[in-house]
């Protein structure tokens, strides 16, 4: 199912609504995403959005995989992080892995029949990547791995890790799968928000892995794997906000449509009127930059990392705003369960966190406006 063409958006639009938007307070409820509606996304061809063709992928272009993103986190934020952790890791092997590696992992990432993960964040180090704890010593042709990673998306469920970890004083990337006998997996439950995400705690303990198992190079490991992964996080999770953010106006549309107050419907009144206004006129921007950023990184334009940097800043900040406003609007309903916008508003501020926080998109944008 490709995204382009807006009779294909409509019918990805349809799809996801019925399996995913649906149901997703329910899935933030229970905390997982359940197994039959990850096989029906891998079915449509989600989860390969970033795999060539020739490896078994659907092989979307920035612009499709943008409306996916988008799409998607119209309907839940935590399966937008399955897709975003998952799509990470596949294009890293895309852009960096030897042949053998791509023949290797990439059939079974596009299929759905391996999920992925991208471990980095530990209990003392998220923003601040290069100072990773996680050891990894070279022992004959082998690496050992010594480490815990914390807030691992999708952790309880993958099959692969992309483990960031300090090997001789430089960061690097390995692979490791979930049932290395030194790697354990502890569920994280009761976040804020991303409820159904299956967050969990990596432990890796003289965990031992093949030297084929390094992605990119040791020497150039940051720049090529946590540069890369950061990049397509933001972007995917940028899309992903205009889509919450979306998910929150159209509420508020329906919603100011049919509920009165003093009279009139809440359409009516002019200060809600100017809440409308803003909610749209922000995602639309938000939109925008988007779709800069997906032009430039079509394009092969080097400036494809800062735009999809603001287009992060912009539209998490703005998905954290029009998240809150629709609450307002919604009143008490919209602090209920009844209504998704409780779930859209807990799972906007995450949205400011993760992939690069607000503050360090911040100083990536004020950093390359000097260096001009
Ligand atoms: C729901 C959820 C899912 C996640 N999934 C994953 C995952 O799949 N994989 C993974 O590796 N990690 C994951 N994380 C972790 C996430 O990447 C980190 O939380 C994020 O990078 C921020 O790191 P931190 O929490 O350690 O905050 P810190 O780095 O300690 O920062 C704390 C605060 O200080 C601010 N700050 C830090 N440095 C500066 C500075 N120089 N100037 C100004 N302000 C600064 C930050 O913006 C932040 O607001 C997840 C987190 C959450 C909440």
């Amino acid at each position: 199912m490709i995204a382009s063409g807006p009779h294909r958006r409509d019918e990805l639009r349809a799809f996801l609504a019925a399996t995913v938007g649906k149901h997703a307070n329910q899935f933030d409820l229970d905390q997982r995403i359940p197994r039959s509606v990850i096989a029906q996304l891998a079915e449509a061809g989600i989860l390969g959005a970033q795999v060539p063709r020739q490896f078994g992928g659907t092989e979307y272009d920035a612009f499709d995989f943008g409306h996916v993103c988008e799409l998607v986190g119209y309907a839940s934020g935590s399966v937008l992080s399955l897709l975003t952790v998952h799509s990470i890791v596949a294009s890293t092997i895309v852009r960096w892995g030897s042949a053998s590696q791509k023949e290797r992992w990439l059939p079974p990432l596009a299929s759905g029949a391996s999920l992925s993960a991208f471990a980095l964040s530990e209990a003392d180090v998220g923003s601040d990547a290069r100072n990773v704890g996680t050891r990894i010593r070279r022992e004959g042709d082998t690496f050992v791995v010594n480490g815990t990673k914390k807030w691992i998306s999708c952790g309880q469920i993958a099959d692969l890790f992309l483990i960031v970890g300090n090997c001789d004083g430089r960061v690097i990337g390995l692979i490791v799968e979930a049932d290395n006998p030194g790697l354990s997996i502890a569920p994280i439950s009761d976040m804020l928000g991303f409820k159904a995400a299956m967050l969990a705690e990596i432990t890796l303990d003289e965990c031992v892995v093949a030297q084929d198992q390094l992605l990119g190079s040791v020497d150039f490991g940051y720049a090529q794997v946590v540069g890369s992964v950061l990049d397509h996080g933001r972007f995917s999770i940028a899309w992903g906000c205009v889509g919450l953010a979306q998910a929150c106006i159209d509420a508020s549309l329906n919603y100011t449509e049919t509920r009165q107050t003093f009279g009139q419907y809440l359409k009516d009144h002019q200060l809600v009127q100017k809440m409308i206004a803003d909610m749209v006129t922000n995602t639309q921007a938000a939109r925008l930059l988007c779709e800069d950023a997906a032009r430039k990184r079509a394009a092969g334009d080097h400036g494809g990392i800062m735009a999809t940097t603001m287009a992060k800043y912009f539209a998490a900040r703005n998905a954290e705003t029009v998240a809150a406003e629709a609450v307002q609007l919604h009143g008490a309903n919209g602090c209920s369960n009844d209504y998704p916008l409780a779930r859209h508003y807990r799972d906007a501020k995450i949205m400011s966190i993760i992939e690069g926080s607000a503050q360090m998109q911040q100083i990536l944008i004020a950093q390359h406006s000097y260096g001009r």
